[in-house]
This record gives C-alpha cells, sequence and structure tokens, in this order.
C-alpha cells in the first residue's frame, strides 16, 4: 500500500467533498447495488476474489446488506447487478471470473435473501458497465424501465469496484440521464463506505506478468473523485429516518 503521507497528499490535491444522507421517504429513492458478488467479494470465490480477508470489501457488504434492509422493509426499489459470464466469452483484460452457474456469480450470503424480495430486480450482466448490461436485443433497457416503472428520482449506488462498474454505472446513468433516457431520474448517489475496489498494490504488480497496479485506497478514492467530477454526489453517511 502506498504511505498515508503519499495518499494524504492526493486527498489534498483531488479532495472529494461528501455529503450526508437521510432518506425519509420525501424523494423516491432506488437503491443500485453493483456485482455484490462471491467472485468479487468472498474471501478465496475465484481470480477477482480477495485472496485474504478485506476490511473495505467487508466493509462494503456489511453497508451494502444494511441499506437493503432498510429499503427491503420499506419496500423501496432495488436494482441489482450480478456480474456473470459465459465460459466461452472472456472479459479482457480480465482472468476468467463469475462464470454462470458457479457460486461466484450468486450474490453474497449476506444477499442472497434479495433472491425471493417483490422489490428487487436482479439483472446479471456479461460486461463492466450496467447500464451497458442492461440492455436487451430488441434496444429496451431494464434499467431504464426500473426508473420509469418506480417513478425514481434519485438513485444510490453501492457496490464493487468503486472505480470500474461502480464508475462506469455512475457515468453512463449520468449521461443517460441528461440524454432525457430517465426521467424522472434528477440525482446520481454514491454512497463512499458502500463501495469498495481490490487491492493490488505496485510491488505486487510488478511480479505478475501484464498485471496493472492498482493500490486499493488510492484507487478508491480515484473512482469516488471522478463520479463527483461527472456530476454524482458523494455520500459518506447514509441513515434513516422513517
Ligand atoms: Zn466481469
Amino acid at each position: 500500500m502506498a504511505s498515508s503521507t503519499k495518499i494524504d497528499l492526493l486527498k489534498e490535491e483531488l479532495p472529494v467533498e461528501q455529503e450526508t444522507l437521510v432518506l425519509d421517504g420525501d424523494v423516491k429513492t432506488g437503491l443500485v447495488i453493483v456485482d455484490v458478488v462471491n467472485g468479487f467479494c468472498t474471501v478465496g470465490a475465484g481470480n477477482l476474489a480477495p485472496p485474504v480477508p478485506d476490511e473495505q470489501i467487508s466493509g462494503m457488504v456489511q453497508e451494502t446488506v444494511r441499506i437493503s434492509r432498510n429499503f427491503a422493509e420499506k419496500k423501496w426499489p432495488i436494482y441489482a447487478l450480478l456480474d456473470t459470464h459465459h465460459p466461452d466469452i472472456p472479459e479482457h483484460p480480465y482472468p476468467p471470473h463469475c462464470l454462470v452457474g458457479t457460486e461466484e456469480a450468486e450474490l453474497v450470503p449476506g444477499l442472497k435473501w434479495l433472491e425471493n424480495e417483490p422489490s428487487v430486480t436482479l439483472r446479471r450482466k456479461n460486461c463492466i458497465d450496467g447500464y451497458i448490461g442492461s440492455t436487451e436485443k430488441d434496444g429496451s433497457n431494464v434499467f431504464i424501465d426500473w426508473v420509469k416503472t418506480n417513478q425514481i428520482k434519485r438513485i444510490l449506488v453501492v457496490g464493487i469496484c468503486t472505480d470500474i462498474c461502480v464508475l462506469d454505472f455512475v457515468c453512463a446513468a449520468l449521461s443517460a440521464k441528461n440524454r432525457g433516457f430517465l426521467d424522472p431520474l434528477e440525482e446520481v448517489l454514491v454512497y463512499s463506505s458502500g463501495c469498495a475496489t481490490f487491492d493490488l498494490p505496485a510491488d505486487v504488480a510488478k511480479n505478475i506478468k501484464g498485471a496493472i497496479a492498482h493500490p486499493q485506497e488510492l484507487m478508491h478514492h480515484i473512482g469516488l473523485y471522478i463520479a463527483r467530477g461527472r456530476g454524482a454526489k458523494v455520500v459518506s453517511e447514509v441513515s434513516f429516518s422513517t
């Protein structure tokens, strides 16, 4: 991991202003959960899973479970993306992961109950960007339909990885909103403690052929920074007042 001094310097140069979110039911809010599947979150579950317990990832799972339970109790809409690949269609540049029919492509144990919740829409996707991954062959889009059907004005995004699947989805949703595809959606919020990314420090990556360094804390921060720069709001706390 980069020294804390370097990270502090970077955070000073690229500050991410964060707000507090209190959900009271006044603004119709939908929760979007990105790829909280075993293949990315459960220790030792696969090529892209954490090899050892990871505080940022387990904290993200814990917060995702807490927020999901609150949403489900209130019957507020939840859209859960699940990275899922056919073994014959690899996803460059990543090694095989989340193959269809394996535990890797299933929700983590703490979220399995979502499968039986009426207020939840599950969407399997075989690409990084969950907005693109929600597009059907006929051009319709399950995410757009979810926003419109539920008349969602605000989405709260959680999941993994902050700088990859979460960021790409957030950017696509912001563009689609501006393009007028997502009425009545007005705001895209990213919950920082509800997001996480993987850790591949530079000194480890240099010994792996073809690997690109990906220091966790820095990349998580950069993911949030870019999301905010594109027009998302980043929130540091989420609570419920109803
Ligand atoms: Zn994938």
